[in-house]
This record gives C-alpha cells, structure tokens and sequence, in this order.
C-alpha cells in the first residue's frame, strides 16, 4: 500500500505538534489550509485550539460541507480537544453545535479552573500498560450514544471515545513523546484505505 497522508486542518491551533507526531507514526503529514486539499488526504486531524476560533475560520474558509463530505465518505477523523468539541453532535449549555459528526454531548472547558492544564494516568482500553495524558482546558464527554465505544475514563468522565471512523480525545496526544494512540488513528486510516481500494 503507499503511504498514508495523514492531514491537519490547519485554521488555528496545535497543527506542527501532530505534523511531527504523524511523522514519527511513519506516515506523510500535511497541513490543510484549503477544502481542496481533503482529496489529496486518507484521514484528517482536528487539532485542539479554540473551537470556537476555529469554527469561524470552517465558515470563512468554506470548510463545512466538505468537512462533512469527507466524513460521508467514511474517512476517519481524530478531534483533539476542541476538535472533539467541533465533531460533537450536542454541547452542553449551548446550541452552537458544529459538524455533528458524533453521537456524543461534550461539556467544554469541563475541568474546572483548578484543573486547567494537568497530566493524568488512563487507562485505555487495548493498551497494555498506562497512558500518561496531557489535558488542557479540557472537554469531556457527558453522554454518548450505543453507538459509540468508550476508550478511556478519567474521574468517572469519558475522555477518549471511538464512533465507526471517529475517534475523539479530551487530551493532547501530540504533546507527549508516547505515539500509541495516534497509532490507534494510523491503523484506522490504514484500514479504511485498504477497504476502500478493496
Ligand atoms: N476549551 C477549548 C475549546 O472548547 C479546547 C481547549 C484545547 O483544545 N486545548 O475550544
């Protein structure tokens, strides 16, 4: 198979840190800053940032619909942070929902102010030893549907979570030296590019 381009919806946020991160999965990174560009990609990253930033920079860019067309097509999609914020299909305390790609209601900035940026020790299911998670005015998720499969929790709240090609985390994956759950998304890329030229 050749090689999986991975992309980074480039708007706002922490873009470079998963290039690298990709880059170290031995797949090609690029970072998208225009539509056209969701062709040229197996799977696409949203990174975390500001969600509401970057849901301004989806409408001025012309980003929404074919954010949704690639996700019709069952391309696989990693929301980190606020990119689990944009792919929620609800938001607690707030009807501006964005790309509503997943069965889930995300609380933002759920923490708390105490608990503004934090490391914690998860548990994540199919892994075989802990995970150290970096969290930053974090989301978690308050309700997800049968549909979706939770991979972690962190104080009884669900922080990493997988819908058919969604996968979601509360935390920042591409902040620490430790790749395997950006492996998670890489073997699911992988599969869905083998399915697709089945
Ligand atoms: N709280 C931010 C938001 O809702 C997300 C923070 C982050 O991505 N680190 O957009």
């Amino acid at each position: 198979m050749s090689e999986l381009i991975i992309g980074v919806l480039g708007l706002q946020g922490a873009v470079s840190e998963h290039i690298k991160q990709i880059e170290a999965t031995h797949c090609k990174g690029i970072i998208v800053k225009k539509p056209e560009q969701l062709h040229d990609i197996d799977g696409l990253i949203l990174p975390g940032g500001e969600s509401t930033t970057m849901r301004k920079l989806i409408d001025r860019y012309g980003f929404l619909e074919p954010l949704k067309q690639f996700s019709l097509q069952q391309k696989p999609i990693f929301g980190t942070c606020a990119g689990m914020v944009l792919v929620a299909k609800d938001l607690t305390d707030s009807d501006d929902v964005h790309l509503k790609l997943m069965d889930v209601r995300v609380k933002r900035n759920a923490f708390g102010r105490q608990k503004e940026s934090f490391e914690a020790t998860l548990q994540i299911k199919g892994f075989e030893s802990p995970y150290t998670a970096v969290f930053i005015r974090a989301p978690y998720i308050e309700t997800a549907g049968d549909q979706v499969a939770v991979l972690a929790t962190y104080e009884n709240k669900i922080v990493a979570a997988k819908q058919d090609h969604i996968l979601v985390s509360a935390f920042h994956p591409e902040l620490t030296s430790d790749t395997r759950f950006m492996k998670l998304f890489v073997d699911m890329v992988k599969k869905s590019k083998e399915i697709a030229a089945y």
